[in-house]
């Protein structure tokens, strides 16, 4: 579904992508993982079109998305829940969830506002609330079901339960997993192997902008040295 070939990215005159290369299989959720600064959000922002790669190839169902505008490539149905999570403060949850919501590629059975309650229903008792008054696990499931409401056909996590306490992750943990069930094709970004492991078909570790191993679950968690030269482990 998602194909990047060759990636070059640049801040002004510093090179962050150097050849970064990735795919995401249609239902299947992928990884890309890799210590801190080594083009994880790069990535991210080159395929969002928030950055532009400046050589390379990004395809998306076989179609060139490089210098698209990001609010294009959203319609093209890539959601994304930002690094930081990125709520809205001063809107109420429900506004945060609405403020978005689209159905791009008209599927029968969109997200809804009713769906994604049912989905978290933490965030059904903070409707009304202010976003700038959520709990960190709060604000992720409002940014989940945020991206939800664009209804993607592939959904991009950047640093899925970053900073949240165990319960909230193993929460957020199973709902990734229920979404995989239902068909959704996942790119995560996290730290936590195991977890990762346990839910994702293939994983991509990067190492400064350009993909040093890729492999599935068991690779991966079988191989200490490789976990210890690419991931400090
Ligand atoms: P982290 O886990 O810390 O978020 P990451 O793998 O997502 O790391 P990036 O944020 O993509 O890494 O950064 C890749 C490289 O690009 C780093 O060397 C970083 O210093 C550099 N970089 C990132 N943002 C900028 C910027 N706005 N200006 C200049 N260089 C940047």
């Amino acid at each position: 579904m998602l194909e990047l070939e060759g990636v070059e990215t640049f801040y002004g005159t510093i090179q962050a992508l150097f050849g970064m290369s990735l795919r995401c299989e249609e239902g299947q959720v992928t990884t890309l993982i890799g210590r801190n600064g080594m083009g994880k959000t790069t990535t991210v922002g080159s395929v969002l079109g928030t950055l532009t790669s400046r050589s390379g190839e990004i395809r998306f169902d076989g179609e060139v998305i490089n210098g698209r505008p990001a609010y294009q490539v959203a319609q093209l149905g890539i959601g994304l829940v930002p690094e930081g999570r990125q709520i809205f403060p001063n809107l109420s949850v429900r506004e945060n969830l609405i403020a978005t919501a689209a159905n791009y590629a008209g599927g029968n059975d969109p997200w809804t506002l009713g769906k994604v309650l049912d989905f978290f229903p933490r965030l059904e008792e903070r409707l009304a609330n202010q976003g700038s008054q959520l709990s960190g696990g709060e604000q992720q499931m409002l940014a989940i079901g945020r991206a939800l409401m664009l209804n993607p056909r592939l959904l991009i996590l950047d640093e899925a339960t970053e900073g949240l306490a165990p319960l909230i992750r193993q929460e957020i943990w199973r709902r990734l997993e229920q979404l995989k069930q239902s068909g959704l094709t996942i790119l995560l970004i996290d730290k936590n192997i195991d977890e990762l492991a346990d839910i994702a078909d293939r994983h991509f570790i990067i190492e400064k902008g350009k993909v040093a191993w890729e492999g599935n679950s068991d690779a991966l968690t079988g191989d200490d040295e490789l976990k210890a030269r690419y991931l400090g482990i």
